[in-house]
């Protein structure tokens, strides 16, 4: 069990953990899981909300995907 201190006690990391949108600087949750699995670490990872992170994937992959995904729904 991983865990903060405050005030000298411990204070469990528990779901829901929450991030800020390095793009729109919206505060959104992040699955910790998904982050460490995939190569991140706590401090210097950033998470996108979804909103921002298909507006990047729009640019990068083109807008016929963009629509094909909005038709979707994803
Ligand atoms: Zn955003």
């Amino acid at each position: 069990m991983f865990y903060i201190k405050k005030k000298h006690k411990k204070v469990p990391i528990e779901d829901p953990i929450y991030t800020t949108c390095p793009m729109c600087g919206v505060e959104h949750e992040v699955d910790l899981t998904d982050v460490l699995t995939t190569g991140g670490d706590l401090y210097g990872t950033q998470v996108y909300c979804h909103r921002c992170s298909v507006e990047r994937a729009k640019q990068h992959k083109g807008q016929e995907w963009a629509k094909q995904i909005i038709r979707e729904g994803v």
